[in-house]
């Protein structure tokens, strides 16, 4: 098959972009570049021994989209394409909703015009928001607790209704837990701009030395040893979950959500703990107040994706651990 990736440049999508070339599809990627680098989809091309097509444009350019599906030639879509930063979201919400709101409208004028109508969407688990139980299945309602969270949601609800309308569409509904690690190569993985806002990225960049302490958000929550627990799913079994949603997509004008987790949780004293172990040396660590809007603990129940998809997380966290250390410490300033 050819695949459309939209924002395939960033951390999942180059993951995802490779094992899609490495299984023999096609692969073309639309991203703007505004929260990743030309450069992993060069190493992408370099790792799979084949190349991709790639153009750097907004998705929002509904004519430019429609211009790339003319020839005919693309399948399906998988769109990763969005701003995913929790806390730039509460500072500026209407720049969230225009770009991950925008982007997905636009995506699907194009691809109705062009009739290609499957879908794989990455959506993620703050959708589920604070419902009570740490286990989330995807039946439980949707209740996100920022904007970000929000733009996931509404996307998913848009999802439901154009599947609803009767056209054709299938879309598949990815609800990611914590993506984490790198490919294996240590050639390609997660570059945030600026101070990382997630836990991996900021130890592997204390390993490094490129900041002195991991700041843990509080440790009184009532969990096993009083660090936030949650479900951290190797970016290499998160891209394979993408091949097979591909492989089983939903009948047509139906979308689904099926949840990509490991289905057990971490504290963040283990994962330091297993980030000690893959680096060889200790992680500075002060605890600080909580983060607001931060939960005790989450976690997948990941059964759906297993019986639907036959799909199921094989890596492990110490695998995670020494596959971002491999990147980090071969990429200390990232792809720059
Ligand atoms: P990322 O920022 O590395 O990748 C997103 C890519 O989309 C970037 O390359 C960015 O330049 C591009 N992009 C953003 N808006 C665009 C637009 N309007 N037009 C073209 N390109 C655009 O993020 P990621 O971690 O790879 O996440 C991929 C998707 O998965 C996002 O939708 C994110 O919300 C979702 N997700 C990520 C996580 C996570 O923790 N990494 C968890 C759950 C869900
Ligand atoms: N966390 C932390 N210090 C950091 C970043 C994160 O203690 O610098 C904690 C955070 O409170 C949560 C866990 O690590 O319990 C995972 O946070 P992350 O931001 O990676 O993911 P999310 O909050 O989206 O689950």
């Amino acid at each position: 098959m050819a695949i459309l990736l939209t924002g395939g440049a960033g951390y999942v999508g180059s993951h995802t972009a490779l094992a899609l070339l490495r299984a023999g599809h096609d692969v073309v990627v639309v991203d703007n570049l505004e929260n990743s680098s030309a450069e992993s989809m060069h190493r992408v091309e370099e790792l799979a021994g084949r190349s991709l097509t790639f153009g750097q444009f907004d998705v929002r350019d509904t004519d430019r989209l429609g211009k790339l599906f003319a020839d005919g030639s693309i399948d399906a879509v998988v769109h990763f394409a969005g701003l995913k930063a929790v806390g730039e979201s509460v500072a500026e919400p209407l720049r969230y909703y225009a770009n991950n709101i925008g982007a997905t409208t636009s995506l699907l004028a194009a691809m109705d015009a062009a009739e290609v109508r499957q879908l794989v969407f990455s959506s993620s688990a703050t959708v589920y928001g604070d419902g009570g139980e740490p286990e989330y299945v995807e039946s439980m309602p949707r209740n996100p607790v920022n904007p970000y969270g929000q733009t996931k949601a509404m996307i998913e609800r848009i999802l439901e209704d154009v599947a609803a309308s009767g056209r054709g569409f299938r879309f598949s509904i990815l609800r990611y837990f914590n993506p984490v690690g790198a490919d294996e190569s240590g050639r390609i993985g997660e570059d945030p701009r600026g101070v990382p806002n997630n836990l991996v990225p900021f130890v592997a960049q204390v390993a490094v030395g490129r900041r002195p302490e991991l700041l843990v958000f509080g440790d009184d929550y009532e969990t096993a040893d009083g660090t936030g627990v949650r479900d951290y799913i190797h970016v290499a079994d998160l891209a394979d979950g993408h091949l097979a949603a591909l492989a089983s997509m939903p009948a047509a004008d139906r979308a689904v959500a099926y949840n990509l987790g490991v289905g057990r949780g971490w504290s963040v004293l283990d994962v330091v703990t297993a980030f000690e172990k893959a680096c060889g040396r200790p992680i500075p660590r002060r605890v600080i107040g909580r983060r607001a809007g931060d939960l005790a603990a989450c976690w997948a129940n990941p059964a759906k994706a297993r019986a639907e998809l036959g799909w199921t997380a094989r890596r492990s966290l110490d695998d995670a651990c020494a596959d971002a250390w491999r990147w980090q410490s071969a990429n200390p300033s990232g792809y720059s």
